[in-house]
């Protein structure tokens, strides 16, 4: 373990001097990343996400090396450039008609503030600023930032450390949660009562992520779509998670054909290369918003921009339907007898997203250095064990990242 890292840098969600031990990357390529100690693990959290491609894609390479010796970055107030004038055309291509206004942040988090801003400034401007909280889901996830944090699942998220500091929102059930009739009643229950105040609802469509990785009925969407309109709230979709592939849909919302009134992207945009989001919204959203209110310094970064362009041209040129319906199958195959161990409480399977839930809370420390014993680089959290591979894993690699799972949930 490095002592330096250990002693001085903050990791996600943990304490500095780190608890739990760290290990040093010292390159990645494929879905493999080279660990310090000649040693090399599949990479089956595709790096929160993002990596679908896997590591050192010669494509993705390629695309910044030559925006490199272009320009790396320029600001985006008053200059544009092409790199994020093709990415936006893309963007509104792929995603629903209705949405072909494109802002750029530099994260998710910042994508979802930029949404929450957004519909704020609608109302505001429609002469309705007492529209000024938000409704969600219980079991989200929505990012770090404040007003991100304001819509995360109020339990398990980080609501009781900022109780006061937090703005108070709306969560109603979540469909993975409980019957979606229930869930639908208890939404529209909410709007009955409450949608004076409510400026938008934001939800992951098909699977809440990082908030308990939770998957619930696409027709739910519809029906919360149709109920925000009629109480003038408008829908927000966070396909921070979803977008890209990872459900076996470019984009989940694509289960139903829901059109979003504000759609977020971020995480598998870049391939996993760099640090990117995007907000896209309506015109007659974007013609009551006016000026927008934000604009970060590292806005449409070209570099970024580029490598979004080569990921999502690699992935609309590749089999990804085939191959995560075959990602979907061998899940399903291995680990779907999990439920029967005393241990499991429940397996989820989606596209490329194969959870196990256990009964307990799960020693990080102790299943991390059990799974890259057998080769595998997986991170726990809570009671979940679970996987997002690259969609160019190998059916061989996939068999050793549910072969560790089977392996760790034994000697837990
Ligand atoms: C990861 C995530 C975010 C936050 O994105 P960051 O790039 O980590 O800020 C927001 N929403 C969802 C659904 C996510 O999965």
């Amino acid at each position: 373990m490095d002592t330096f890292d250990q002693q001085h840098i903050w990791h996600p969600y943990a304490k500095v001097p780190s608890q739990i031990q760290t290990y040093k990357v010292l390159s990645a390529n494929g879905v493999y990343l080279s660990l310090e100690g000649d040693r090399h693990v599949i990479d089956g959290m595709s790096s929160w996400w993002s990596a679908i491609h896997g590591y050192n894609v010669s494509q993705l390479n390629q695309a910044v090396k030559q925006q490199l010796e272009k320009m790396s970055h320029v600001m985006f107030g008053g200059l544009t450039h092409d790199p994020a004038i093709r990415l936006a055309q893309i963007l509104v291509d792929i995603t629903p008609k209705n949405l072909d206004k494109v802002f750029f942040a530099d994260s998710g988090s910042v994508a979802v503030e930029v949404a929450l801003k957004m519909s704020l400034q609608y109302w505001h401007n429609k002469n309705q600023p007492n529209k000024h909280q938000f409704i969600t889901l219980r079991g989200g996830y929505h990012g770090d930032t404040l007003g991100a944090m304001g819509v995360c699942d109020p339990d398990n998220g980080m609501h009781h450390l900022f109780s006061g500091v937090l703005p108070k929102n709306y969560f109603v059930k979540s469909p993975s949660m409980v019957s979606m009739d229930e869930a639908l009643e208890d939404l529209e229950l909410t709007l009955n009562k409450y949608s004076n105040s409510i400026a938008a609802m934001i939800l992951e469509p098909v699977v809440q992520g990082a908030g308990g990785m939770r998957i619930y009925n696409p027709q739910y969407l519809i029906k919360a779509k149709a109920l925000c309109k009629k109480h003038q709230v408008l829908f927000i979709l966070d396909e921070i998670a979803t977008g890209f592939g990872r459900t076996g849909e470019l984009f989940a919302l694509e289960y139903v054909d829901v059109e979003p009134d504000i759609l977020c992207l971020g995480k598998a945009l870049t391939g996993g290369y760099m640090t990117l989001a995007a907000t896209l919204t309506t015109d007659e959203i974007a013609h009551a918003v006016g000026t927008l209110m934000h604009g970060p310094t590292f806005m449409a970064n070209p570099l970024a921009c580029s490598v979004a362009i080569a990921s999502i041209e690699l992935l609309l040129n590749s089999p990804w339907q085939d191959n995560i319906a075959n990602i979907e199958a061998l899940l399903n195959r291995e680990l779907s007898p999990l439920r029967t161990e005393d241990n499991v409480a429940d397996v989820r399977i989606l596209g490329a997203i194969g959870v196990v839930e256990l009964t307990r809370d799960i020693d990080i420390g102790k299943a991390q250095k059990l799974l890259i014993d057998q080769g595998v680089w997986l991170r726990p959290y809570g009671k979940l064990l679970y996987t997002m591979p690259p969609f160019t894993i190998s059916q061989q690699e996939l068999l050793s990242v549910t072969n560790a799972i089977k392996t760790v949930i034994k000697e837990l």
